[in-house]
């Protein structure tokens, strides 16, 4: 087998063809993602060499023809050198890299050297017909492909995009990317005795299967005005640890929007605003600055002129991964008063309170003799109140009482109920689990902290999904960011619907 091996590598020679991704459509089928056909131009070296060494014998030969008066004296003759410094200065040039690249892929024993990957068809055709010009086949071109983004920033953190290698990197191009990537196809071609290729008749071909496209959920619309919105929040908060939003159908779970600004372009994923690397270094410390300070926009760049080369890389190294970070289903946060909604509906449900009852508020509560009180968020108070003027006025002592009422059992079974001690199983990666005060160990005052949303941290996927069961009926679903998936001759190969997962309350 050894041997076997040893002759196969020697009889056969083998050309990768690689399949096209499949696309990444909005609902209403705009593309957000596709692949392009774009060039690997690579040489083979020893070719390259013996083909110089001819055209070294062929300029010989004819300035031994001119000496003769075989040729007119003014005949132009190139020599082998002159040829490869030619090939030199032309493929750097083209190709954008260094001459020291070509000269040193000239030097390998090989027969195949990738000199650049992902080059545009213009400057592939260009470099076919410099090599045609000066009949030289060591210098060949073969198929490729590119991703592009048409919509650059647009839901950047839900799309995902791929490497280098064209494998799936975050979001959706990470989560579905054995549906995008389609298989790989080869041509297995027989080589004679010296190594050259057979005519055509003796290869076999296999033939690519190109991936899969993925039908989103996202409207583009919706996600862009969400995202103008957002943009718009951030700046005028000066918001330094970024902001998500997430606009879904509470019936079905789909996802319409979603999503995290700053945002990013999917085109260029490794470019991080000033801005952002300088707020990194803050949070690393790598500043010598108050941890409050707010870094503007305009002085970023001043900031990073403190740090050195590497201070400043690692900021950018985290800032990057920052970005690239989806913040609505990978990163917690403390609810706050959106979640009195929870403890409303629970209370109600079991009956503990009712609309018509009154709450009244002094603006603190002592929720255990001898601890420190709890404020209403408005110190004078509100008053007497009902139920309904307490959750207009997001009254905290009110919703204090009403998850006294409630009980901390009963509290917990509803917080689990809705969802908020488990992943929602989006089906995008890296989705966080939520961190929470468990039923061991809740006592009155955490009891309290917990019923107007204080205490416990939760993502905002989980937050909308809970929020979803309160006005659709008490259903808790399953949210989800793509539709259907859609094989290249049109066949739907998956398709994904609303899932209940329980009845939490009653309509
Ligand atoms: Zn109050």
């Amino acid at each position: 087998s050894f041997y076997q091996e040893k002759a196969n590598e020697y009889h056969f020679g083998e050309i990768s063809i690689s399949a096209n991704r499949g696309s990444i459509y909005d609902a209403n089928g705009v593309i957000l993602a596709q692949s392009a056909t774009v060039y690997k131009i690579f040489m083979d070296p020893d070719l390259f060499r013996s083909e110089l060494e001819k055209k070294k014998e062929n300029a010989e030969a004819q300035q031994k023809q001119i000496a003769n008066g075989e040729l007119p004296s003014g005949t132009v003759v190139k020599t082998a050198d002159q040829v490869q410094e030619e090939i030199i200065s032309f493929l750097a040039e083209k190709l954008e890299i260094k001459e020291e690249t070509v000269r040193s892929a000239m030097e390998e024993n090989t027969q195949y050297k990738i000199l650049k990957t992902q080059v545009e068809k213009p400057v592939a055709d260009e470099i076919i017909a410099f090599m045609d010009e000066n009949s030289l086949n060591s210098i060949q071109i073969e198929e490729d492909t590119k991703r592009y983004y048409p919509q650059d920033e647009l839901a950047a953190s839900v799309i995902g995009f791929t490497n280098g290698d064209g494998d799936g990197q975050y979001g959706i191009e990470y989560q579905y990317d054995d549906y995008l990537s389609g298989t790989d196809g080869k041509v297995i071609s027989a080589k004679d005795a010296y190594g050259n290729e057979m005519p055509y008749r003796y290869a076999k071909t296999y033939e690519a299967q190109d991936g899969n496209s993925v039908y989103l959920t996202i409207d583009r619309t919706l996600q862009y005005s969400l995202e103008k919105n957002l943009e718009e929040t951030v700046s005028q908060f000066e918001i330094e640890d970024r902001a998500c939003g997430i606009i879904m159908n509470a019936k079905t779970g789909a996802i319409l929007a979603m999503a995290t600004a700053p945002g990013f372009n999917l085109n260029e994923p490794s470019e991080v605003p000033d801005l952002q690397i300088a707020q990194a270094a803050q949070d690393m410390e790598l500043l010598d600055i108050d941890k409050n300070e707010v870094i503007k926009k305009d002085n970023a760049k001043s900031y990073l002129d403190q740090l050195t080369e590497e201070q400043l890389d690692e900021a950018y190294v985290a800032a990057r991964e920052q970005q690239w970070k989806n913040k609505a289903i990978t990163e917690l946060y403390i609810p706050g008063s959106v979640f009195k909604v929870v403890t409303s509906s629970a209370a109600l449900e079991e009956k503990a309170i009712s609309v018509n009852d009154s709450f009244d508020c002094t603006g603190a509560l002592v929720v255990v003799e001898g601890t420190d009180p709890i404020h209403c968020w408005k110190t004078s108070g509100h008053g007497l109140q009902t139920f309904t003027e307490a959750i207009t006025h997001s009254c905290n002592p009110a919703f204090m009482e009403i998850g006294r009422r409630l009980g901390a059992e009963s509290f917990f079974n509803y917080f689990k109920a809705f969802g908020l001690t488990e992943r929602t199983g989006i089906d995008l990666p890296a989705e966080a689990t939520s961190y929470y005060q468990g039923l061991n160990g809740m006592g009155a005052v955490e009891l309290a902290s917990c019923s107007f949303g204080q205490t416990n941290k939760v993502t905002p996927i989980e937050m909308i999904t809970a929020y979803a069961a309160v006005i659709n009926g008490g259903e808790l679903v399953t949210p989800y960011v793509v539709s259907k998936i859609v094989d290249t001759d049109g066949n739907v190969v998956l398709t994904n619907e609303k899932t209940v997962k329980r009845q939490v309350i009653s309509a």
